[in-house]
């Protein structure tokens, strides 16, 4: 009778319990600061819908043997198959502004080529490793267009800059318990980074922690402003939330109620509904969720800090961190907490 037991209950572990901890994986990689001016009130990466990547703990990570990849181009459906390195020049810039820190374009490279190894290994797309579509998979530019959005005269040392950060890193990727990590960054993070957690619920990873990093306010990704009126956002908040009424007359109706850990708004109330600071930047296109509320004349202002999920390596705080003299490793060491660089070939 008690080997039965025991025999239903590994039976339910093997059908309930280990699909749900498997599912509980990571979200995307997603702000990119690039095209920072085209994408001033729509964050991309809120839109996004969660997704669960497993990394299969079996799989082996043999550079040699992945030395190439298979892309895909989404909009018109090809495959092209690349060298790793080559494919993460176009990953890079389009990722993060040329005119970065060197040591922060290598970080960014080490960044990239963990996410890529890290896709291989959780196989969206069954003709391909990786595509094209930062909504989907990656960030990627093709080299004629990217030149194309830089001054002539500046096209061939950018390109070479590009190429140095990708090739002084070649085989290094972020690893944490001999495996590659779910390397997380955003544009900027207002000052202190977000654990995952608080933006995407789940249970969280070790090595993604709150962290402060300084000058950060130097970068135009760090503030911004979102103003609408009393209709506005009621309207707003109506296409989500058909209930929804606010009594403007009360100043006590729209407010923060609670913030995380690292000061972002966790639970905002409008009126009769409370909702979560996610929610909020979705809603309002802010572009993150540290935000303050001011009210005046029949108007909301939110007065935003940072940019993009705050999750992982900030860009701009690695940029900063390099202009204060930290190397690619000691700014990746910086923003994953306990994780080890490593050669691929080495795991
Ligand atoms: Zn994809």
């Amino acid at each position: 009778m008690k080997k039965v037991g025991i025999y239903l209950l590994i039976l339910i572990t093997i059908c309930f319990v280990m699909p749900t901890l498997l599912t509980k994986r990571g979200k995307e990689v997603t702000a990119h600061t690039e095209n920072e001016t085209e994408k001033e009130t729509t964050p991309e990466e809120t839109s996004k819908e969660e997704k669960s990547q497993i990394f299969d703990m079996s799989a082996t990570y043999d550079y040699k043997k992945y030395g190439t990849i298979k892309l895909l181009h989404k909009s018109t459906g090809e495959v092209e198959e690349i060298p790793i390195d080559e494919y993460l020049c176009h990953v890079v810039s389009a990722e993060m502004p040329v005119d970065f820190e060197l040591e922060a374009l290598k970080a960014q490279a080490i960044v990239a080529r963990t996410y890529t190894i890290y896709k291989i290994g959780n196989k969206k797309h069954e003709e391909a490793d990786i595509c094209d579509d930062s909504k989907c998979c990656q960030a990627w530019i093709s080299k004629e267009d990217r030149l194309a959005r830089w001054e002539e005269r500046k096209q061939e040392s950018n390109w070479a800059k590009i190429q140095e950060a990708v090739n002084k890193t070649s085989g290094l990727i972020i690893t944490y318990q001999n495996m590659p990590i779910n390397a997380f960054f955003h544009s900027n993070s207002g000052g202190t980074t977000e654990i995952p957690v608080n933006v995407w619920g789940g249970t969280g990873y070790p090595y993604l922690q709150s962290v402060e990093t300084s000058g950060e306010e130097a970068y135009t990704q760090y503030l911004s402003e979102v103003t609408i009126t009393n209709e506005e956002l009621l309207n707003k908040l109506k296409e989500t939330h058909p209930e929804v009424t606010i009594d403007f007359a009360d100043q006590d109706s729209i407010k923060i109620l609670e913030y995380t850990e690292s000061s972002r708004v966790k639970t905002v109330k409008f009126g009769n509904i409370e909702i979560a600071g996610t929610e909020a930047r979705t809603i309002f296109g802010l572009r993150s969720t540290n935000f303050e509320i001011t009210r005046e004349d029949g108007t909301i202002k939110f007065t935003v800090k940072g940019y993009g999920h705050g999750v992982g390596m900030s860009q701009t705080g690695a940029d900063s961190l390099a202009k204060q003299g930290k190397t690619a490793t000691e700014i990746i060491h910086h923003f994953y907490t306990g994780v080890e660089i490593k050669e691929v070939n080495e795991l």
